[in-house]
């Protein structure tokens, strides 16, 4: 299940994704309130990472799109997203 057609499930109207905690707290969308995601890495170039001052993120951020809206949230610190 690839995130292309996992979104286009959504789009249709079916229930596609997971709910998230963050740190405790559930996720939910800044768009539209949405409080279903799909989970990817963004692990960056830890090079790269470090020219522009974000060593953090080469630790292993994590990306939570919405199922709804398509709109992307970022966490630095994957090891704080956990499946609700
Ligand atoms: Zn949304």
């Amino acid at each position: 299940m690839g995130f292309f057609s996992e979104f286009a499930k959504a789009a249709r109207g079916g229930e596609a994704g997971d709910r998230y905690l963050v740190a405790g707290r559930e996720v939910t969308c800044p768009h539209c309130g949405g409080t279903r995601f799909f989970e990817g890495d963004a692990l960056l170039d830890s090079r790269g990472a470090s020219f522009v001052g974000l060593d953090w993120a080469s630790k292993g951020a994590v990306t939570l799109t919405c199922c709804a809206c398509g709109h992307v949230d970022w966490f630095a610190d994957g090891g704080l997203v956990e499946k609700a």
